[in-house]
């Protein structure tokens, strides 16, 4: 069996270590005779797993005190709306920077629950950089500050984040987590889907400050109050189980490879050598400001979109999957999370410089 390379926006890349481990306990979970799929989560073997993926969680972000940790649902999605339920309190605003589809998606939700304001935006730019904070019409008033870290679909990425004073900042840090070491302390919520760089499809990580929770929205159901899976250990009613499991397997491995600085000298190395590639060429093009490209998704356009088809197809005979960009975007994209190694990235390069070789 071969695996190719998987440059999928996500679900993404795992590492294949993880999934030897994962394969190896399948059936028979540490001499248990059973696998932690069928396990009761209040089981002593799966409060273990569960705390122990926290623990490492919390060390490879050397989160401070005064944190929750949750292991939610209903992906980062499903924190679009919670976000507003636990954090307005007395407000009614909230301030929100458009930097393009998931920031739009965060808005809409938002807009259900309060007055949004948008306080920069590079919508007239296509979103293809970060605002300066400089530059942002922020409110006294705003319950709190929401930017998306990363946009995958878009490949824009703040390479780092102002002080927003009093006023919480909220990041949607789904495609970006675990990529680099960040301050924690900076942020009064973070959430991220696990699909990237995390684990498996279905369980979401919020980190938030204690000192914001506690005063939700009167109607928040309760399996999306942070007080309530804070004080249940994220098992208010039963988690998914296994994809907390696998993340814990993916925290394990991170820290074997050396922690968070590691991940982001490899990350930073990986997505500059292929979008040196790209710069260098007239043939592929990245429409991002260079100093907002993102490390883990990096867009990229063909100078004929004619040849797009082609390029995906004989990518995937070559072992490289996944590179056609969404579907809102068009071109191209390849998604470079922790999972994808070097190699990966180098029998891209090959595949481009060859492909353009031959239809230049
Ligand atoms: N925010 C960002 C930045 C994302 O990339 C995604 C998923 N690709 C989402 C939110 C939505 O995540 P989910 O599917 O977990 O709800």
């Amino acid at each position: 069996m071969t695996r190719v390379f998987n440059f999928s926006a996500g679900p993404a890349a795992l590492p294949t270590e993880v999934l030897e481990e994962a394969r190896d306990q399948l059936l028979d979970y540490q001499c248990r005779g059973l696998s932690v799929m069928e396990m009761s989560h209040r089981s002593k073997e799966f409060i273990a797993i569960a705390e122990q993926a926290e623990a490492d969680l919390r060390e490879l972000l050397a989160v401070p005190d005064g944190y929750h940790v949750l292991f939610m649902q209903g992906g980062a999605t499903l924190q679009f709306a919670a976000v507003p339920l636990n954090l307005l309190g007395e407000k009614s605003s909230a301030d929100y920077v458009h930097t393009g589809s998931w920031a739009s998606k965060a808005i809409a939700e938002a807009r259900r629950f309060c007055e949004v304001r948008i306080i920069a935006s590079s919508e007239s730019e296509n979103f293809s950089y970060v605002p300066e904070p400089d530059s942002w019409e922020r409110s006294a008033d705003a319950a709190y500050l929401h930017v998306t870290g990363n946009e995958t679909i878009g490949g824009v990425e703040f390479h780092q984040y102002p002080d927003t004073g009093s006023i919480p900042l909220v990041a949607d840090l789904s495609s970006t987590l675990l990529s680099r070491p960040i301050d924690v302390s900076q942020f009064g919520v973070i959430y991220s889907g696990a699909q990237k760089n995390i684990g498996p499809a279905g369980i979401t990580v919020v980190l938030v400050r204690e000192d914001l929770v506690g005063k939700p929205a009167a109607a928040t159901p309760s399996m999306l109050d942070y007080a309530v899976q804070a004080k249940s250990g994220s098992m208010h009613n039963t988690p998914p189980t296994y994809s907390w499991y696998i993340a814990g397997l993916v925290f394990k491995w991170l820290k074997a490879q050396g922690g968070l600085e590691v991940m982001a000298e490899r990350n930073r190395s990986k997505s500059s050598r292929l979008y040196s590639v790209v710069d260098a060429s007239n043939f592929y093009r990245c429409p991002v400001r260079p100093a907002d490209r993102s490390w883990m998704n990096v867009p990229f356009t063909l100078a004929d979109p004619e040849l797009d088809g082609r390029f995906v197809e004989q990518a995937k005979e070559s072992g490289l999957l996944n590179l056609k960009g969404h579907r809102s975007v068009g071109g191209m994209r390849a998604s470079l999370y922790n999972a994808v190694p070097e190699q990966a990235v180098t029998a891209l390069i090959d595949f481009m410089q060859a492909f353009e070789a031959d239809h230049a």
